[in-house]
Parts: C-alpha cells; sequence; structure tokens
C-alpha cells in the first residue's frame, strides 16, 4: 500500500508487559522496518529478540482473511447473522448463564471494552473472563483485598532507583527483557544497588543478581511471613497505623518459624535476605508468575504487599510492591472489567450504586447481576453441556489452560463456537463453528496498557488484509443483530476510548484510583497523537505518579491481609516423585502462533525439552526421549540436563501447539487446581513422573 509507505507510524509491542514503543515503518510491499521507540519511557528504544523480530511477523502466511461458517467461506453479514442466531438460541435454551465468552490480553482495550458491555449489557451473562485469569488474576486480587482497588502503586523507575531489587518468581531477563535491560544498566551505574533472586530455578535473571534463593515452589508466603516477623522484631513499622496489621503480624509469627523447613532454605540465609531487606529503605519487591500461578498466588501476593505497607515502603521513589503482567494489555481488560469479577471501569458489583450507575449509562437492559465463571470453571461448565454457545477472541485455550485434553474434549463437544483470529493454525480455531478473521499487530488500532500504567496506542501501519476486520466492529455488528446497535454505534475505536474513560469517572467518589475521565472529552485527533499517558487522568484535578505513599493512604482503603500457610492441594506421592513447573522462553510468545514462524527466534531453543537436576533419574541419558506423566495427562519431549533446576522439579517452556510438536503439548499433563481467591490456575505445581519414551 503505497500511501502507507515512508511514514513511520509509532505503536507499541504487541508481547510482554512491558508495553515498549515501537516505530514501525512500512515498506510498501507488506513488510516494515521495525525499532525501538527512543521517545516510549518504557523502553527508551531499547528492543528485544522477540520485539527487534516483529518485522518478521508480519506476512500474510496461515492468515485467516475471510469468515468461514462450518469450515466455507462465508460473506461477514451470513457469519455474524450465525453469531447472533447462535447466541439467540443459546440465551432463550439456558439463559445468561448458558452463554461465554473467553478473551485474551492480546485484545486492544477498546475491543476488551466492547467485548465486555456485549458479554454483560447484552447478553446479560458474568461469564467472559480472559486468558489474563492464567496471568495475573492473582495479582488483581492481592491489589484488590490490600488497595480497595486494582492498583500498581509504583512505576518503572522505582526500579532503578531500588538499592535493593527483589525479584520473586521472575524470570525478568527471558519474560520482560527490556525491563531487565533497564535494572542491569542502573546497577552498572549503581554498582551497590542489591538484585535478589527468589526462584526454585536458577534462571537467566539470576547471571545479573546479587543472591539467588532456591526457594522450593509454592512456599514464598513463608520466606515473607519470616519478613514480616523480622520487620517487626527490628522495629520497623507501626501496626497502629494501618488496618489489619495486627492479626497478619500475628499470622507471619505464627509460621516464621517453620520457614526454613517450608521454603527448603537454610536458615541464614533467611535471617540474611531478612537483614537485607530490613536496613534498605529503598526497595522493590517485584513478582510475576512464579507468585502468581499458584492454588495460593492471592496470598503470596498479598504476603508481599504486607511487608511494604507495614514498613511505608511504598509509593516513594525506589519502593514498592511491583506486579509485572504477562501480556502488552492485561492491564487493559482489568480496566474494561473483561473478567468475570469484575465490572468495566472498575466498578464493582460489590459497592452500592456501581451496578446501576453502569447499567444507566450504557442504557441496556440486563446488565448481569452477578460475576460470572472464571476460566477454569468455564471450559469446566462447557465440557458439562451448560454453556450453549462461546466467543473466543484472540486467544488458544486448547494449548493454554490446564488438564488440556478435558480442554479439547469441551470445546469438541461445543454445541456452537465462534473464534475470533488472525491465524488459521490456532489449535482452538480447528473446533469452532465459525471463525471471524481479525485485524493483527500493525493492522488494528487502539490502546494497551502496560505493567506500569502507561497507556500506548497500537497504530495500523499496514493495510487490513483480505476482509479481516476488528474485534470490537464485529462485538457491535453482533449486538447491532440483536437489537441493542445504539449502544454499539461507534465509528472508531477513538468513540469507544471516550466512552471508557467517561465510565472511570461514573458513581465512585473520588479519589479514584483508576480514573481517566480526564480523557473522556478527546477528539479524534487528539486521539490519534496521543502520547504514552500513565494513569489517572483524573477530570478537573492534577494526576499523580504513584499510590500509597507515606499520608496517601486513604483510610480504609490500604491494609495488610492476614495470611496463613497452605500448600498446594496435590502432593508428589511414590507414583509422581516429581514436581511439574511450566513457563517461558526467551525468544518465544504464547502458543507460538507468530513467534514460531521465524527461523532465528526458533533457533534459540527449536524443540521442547524437559529439564532435571542431573541427580534426579540419572539412569535417563541428556537428549534422549522421555514422557512426562501427571495424574491427569502426559507429554513426550527430549531431556535437557542442568545444575540449576531444583532437585525434584522439571521444568518445561509452555509454548508448543500441535501444529508445531503435537506430542508435546504439555498442558495436557497439567492439574487445574486453582487460587479459591483469585481462580488462577496453578501451572507451576503438578505432581509429575518422567520415564523413558
Ligand atoms: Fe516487546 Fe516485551 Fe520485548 Fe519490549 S520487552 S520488545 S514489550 S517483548
Amino acid at each position: 500500500d503505497g500511501s502507507l509507505a515512508a511514514r513511520t507510524v509509532r505503536t507499541t509491542c504487541p508481547y510482554c508487559g512491558v508495553g515498549c514503543g515501537i516505530r514501525a515503518t512500512p515498506d510498501g510491499r507488506g513488510g516494515a522496518a521495525i525499532e525501538g521507540d527512543t521517545d516510549h519511557p518504557a523502553n527508551h528504544g531499547r528492543l528485544c529478540s522477540k520485539g527487534a523480530a516483529l518485522g518478521e511477523t508480519i506476512g500474510l502466511a496461515d492468515r485467516l482473511l475471510h469468515p468461514e461458517v462450518g469450515g466455507k467461506r462465508a460473506s461477514w453479514d451470513a457469519a455474524l447473522d450465525a453469531v447472533a442466531e447462535g447466541f439467540a438460541r443459546a440465551l432463550e435454551r439456558l439463559g445468561p448463564d448458558g452463554v461465554a465468552l473467553y478473551v485474551s490480553g492480546q485484545l486492544l482495550t477498546e475491543d476488551y471494552y466492547a467485548a465486555n458491555k456485549f458479554a454483560k449489557g447484552v447478553l446479560g451473562t458474568g461469564n467472559i473472563d480472559s486468558n489474563s485469569r492464567l496471568c495475573m488474576a492473582s495479582a488483581v486480587a492481592a491489589h484488590r483485598r490490600a488497595f480497595g482497588e486494582d492498583v500498581v502503586p509504583g512505576v518503572y523507575e522505582d526500579l532503578e532507583q531500588a538499592d535493593l531489587l527483589v525479584l520473586v518468581g521472575s524470570n525478568l531477563a527471558w519474560c520482560h527483557p527490556v525491563l531487565f535491560q533497564r535494572v542491569m544498566a542502573a546497577k552498572v551505574a549503581r554498582p551497590e544497588m542489591r538484585i535478589v533472586v527468589i526462584d526454585p530455578r536458577r534462571t537467566a535473571t539470576c547471571e545479573g543478581a546479587d543472591t539467588h534463593l532456591a526457594i522450593a515452589p509454592a512456599s514464598d508466603v513463608a520466606l515473607f511471613a519470616a519478613l514480616l516477623a523480622h520487620l517487626e522484631v527490628a522495629g520497623l513499622g507501626d501496626a497502629g497505623r494501618l488496618e489489619g496489621a495486627d492479626a497478619a503480624l500475628a499470622a507471619a509469627r505464627a509460621i516464621a518459624p517453620d520457614a526454613p523447613v517450608l521454603t527448603g532454605l537454610p536458615a541464614e540465609e533467611i535471617a540474611a535476605f531478612c537483614a537485607l531487606w530490613a536496613a534498605t529503605p529503598r526497595v522493590v519487591t517485584l513478582w510475576s508468575q512464579g507468585v502468581n500461578q499458584s492454588s495460593a498466588g492471592t496470598d503470596k501476593a498479598n504476603a508481599i504487599i504486607n511487608a511494604h505497607l507495614y514498613t511505608g515502603r511504598i509509593g516513594r521513589p525506589g519502593m514498592g510492591p511491583f506486579s509485572v503482567t504477562g501480556q502488552p494489555n492485561a492491564m487493559g481488560g482489568r480496566e474494561t472489567g473483561a473478567l468475570a469479577n469484575m465490572l468495566a471501569g472498575h466498578l464493582d458489583w460489590e459497592r452500592p450504586g456501581e451496578h446501576a450507575a453502569l447499567a444507566s449509562f450504557w442504557g441496556l437492559p440486563r446488565l448481569a447481576t452477578k460475576s460470572g465463571l472464571k476460566a477454569v470453571d468455564l471450559f469446566r461448565r462447557l465440557g458439562d453441556g451448560g454453556i450453549g454457545a462461546l466467543w473466543v477472541m484472540a486467544t488458544n485455550p486448547a494449548v493454554s489452560l490446564p488438564e488440556g485434553d478435558a480442554v479439547r474434549g469441551a470445546l469438541a463437544a461445543a454445541p456452537f463456537l465462534v473464534v475470533s483470529d488472525t491465524t488459521q493454525r490456532s489449535d482452538t480455531a480447528a473446533f469452532a463453528h465459525i471463525r471471524l478473521p481479525a485485524l493483527a499487530w500493525g493492522e488494528k488500532d487502539g490502546t494497551v496498557t502496560n505493567s506500569e500504567r502507561m497507556i500506548s496506542r497500537q497504530r495500523a501501519f499496514l493495510p487490513a488484509p483480505g476482509e479481516a476486520r476488528p474485534d470490537w466492529w464485529a462485538v457491535a455488528q453482533v449486538a447491532r443483530r440483536l437489537g441493542h446497535g445504539d449502544a454499539f454505534a461507534w465509528r472508531d475505536p477513538s468513540a469507544i476510548f471516550r466512552e471508557h474513560a467517561t465510565v472511570t469517572g461514573l458513581a465512585r467518589p473520588a479519589p479514584r484510583a483508576f480514573d481517566i475521565s480526564g480523557l473522556a472529552g478527546m477528539t479524534e485527533a487528539d486521539y490519534a497523537a496521543m502520547r504514552p499517558t500513565r494513569w489517572p487522568v483524573p477530570a478537573g484535578a492534577p494526576s499523580r505518579e504513584r499510590f500509597f505513599a507515606d499520608g496517601d493512604v486513604p483510610a480504609g482503603r490500604a491494609r495488610l491481609v492476614p495470611i496463613r500457610f497452605r500448600a498446594p492441594d496435590t502432593q508428589p506421592d511414590a507414583a509422581f516423585p516429581l514436581r511439574l513447573l511450566t513457563g517461558r522462553l526467551r525468544d518465544q510468545w504464547h502458543t507460538m502462533t507468530r513467534t514460531g514462524g521465524v527461523p532465528r527466534l526458533m533457533a534459540h531453543a527449536p524443540e521442547p525439552m524437559l529439564t532435571l537436576h542431573p541427580d534426579d533419574l540419572p539412569e535417563l541419558v541428556a537428549g534422549t526421549l522421555v514422557k512426562a506423566e501427571t495424574p491427569t495427562g502426559s507429554a513426550v519431549m527430549r531431556l535437557a540436563r542442568d545444575a540449576g533446576q531444583r532437585r525434584g522439579t522439571a521444568f518445561v517452556p509452555m509454548h508448543w501447539t500441535a501444529q508445531f510438536a503435537p506430542a508435546a503439548r504439555i498442558n495436557a499433563a497439567l492439574i487445574a487446581a486453582t487460587d479459591p481467591v483469585s481462580g488462577q490456575p496453578e501451572l507451576k505445581h503438578s505432581p509429575l513422573r518422567v520415564v523413558h519414551y
């Protein structure tokens, strides 16, 4: 498209939650040159291997370019009529509890907003959940328990300004590489900065750290209880200052003596960690999926937050608890309420008047009156026949959800399954009755919010291929067919963004944490030119950079949560003596639908491997095929050995799909235990045995 050639467009990386700014210059032949945006505050021009290779992922191979009904090409009109009919039929047969959407942190905020409004406002169901449930639902739940609202208190600069950075369950070097580069640059500038990694595995991140605490899986609560108890003895907190402090301290005191046994860490290592943390006022404790993807994920995150709240080390430069999200727009899903237990704009069913305010603003008569099914339960209900129509957007649950064989069975038996995606080769799309071609990165327009609350624009720099359309447009067309076109009459994504911004100013008394009502008056031109903007942006009031600094803790809003230690329900035993940990690789993204097509990214790890410590099962030779078996399923791959792997555990990457390695889909082997508060599945703790294949 010559009209787009030679025009450099500022956009945002579609991969991880760092949210790096990118300058894309289309070449007029369907490709584009990609470089880091030196003006973007998240990356200042840096990119990682995945971001730098984005130009190699924008070809049209394997793209879904036309709607399909029953496996045959169809017009958009016919496909949208069929979607509307399918949902109307299921609503009539099963009511609002019998329909569902399963969406994704890959969606733009505007798509997310439209999908949530459609599910909760038109279908009247709370059954819309996101793959963010697998990513940071535990962090969200912990924020809400501690702060009364889902808010990340700090900003990326805090990681650079900290004198002590503690990374818990985070392989930052591989999973948030540009943030890791920023941290490493800060450490070069200030060599006295200390970095502690808490992780069962010795990961690439440990190479940049001063200390690695090789903690036993699922035991973080015990370590942070020992820390809180230590902080009390050291006189570093004021129990009278914060709600919940007395109970939280009592709970920590009860656990602390058992911390060495529970964590598997020598008592002197725990003592040294606690002493360092206590002696360093500027401390950031950052966590990621090693904390969240756990049946005690919310408790782990609150145990971390407790230590910061108790000492007041929060909301000031270089201090605070910090959750980094996996996906580019995991935060956007939270903001628009596209999770089963949230309403739009951080509004809440539980707080008086907020449901009514949203119903009145939307003007839709049947706004869902209760929360819906979270991801794991949603697919179980699908398998039980309780969901009559499901619309999956921009995600691949057949590969990513635990108990993957059961999920596949549920998808195969679904009475009515719609999949919106960019690719034909998603494992989930293979089960769809209707496939809708979505726009890919580089073609779609909207916003995303990164891990530090920075809203950035993703902008189109390539023409829409074939008949691909924005997801928000498809949703609006179906809503129109179900009689609610007026509420979905957006001309472009800027109109959706304005509506979304308006919702954030409804009902809740100021000051609100998530408040972008100051952006509700944006013109199309403002939106087109929008620079990265960190929330909050309240109307008629100053913004602020951080939350919950001393004197900025509104009474009743920030509190410590008493945490008890809970071991996972399923433990290794004689039949399954090991523990299976899953995670990401440096150069792959999700289920490889994009990165799997780039040879130089594949070269980093050409095939899935199961990694064991050299002393575990020494009779198995590295490089041979092994079978990983758990109580729920199995996968086959080659064996690797690494002395950095904690004894008694195995690590397997989560990326491989049926297309790339059909026998190696590790999600088939993952148990689907979930956190009772957040609903996040435990993706790092399945009992396992490994045998020769
Ligand atoms: Fe993209 Fe994350 Fe890499 Fe930045 S660090 S370029 S956001 S994948």
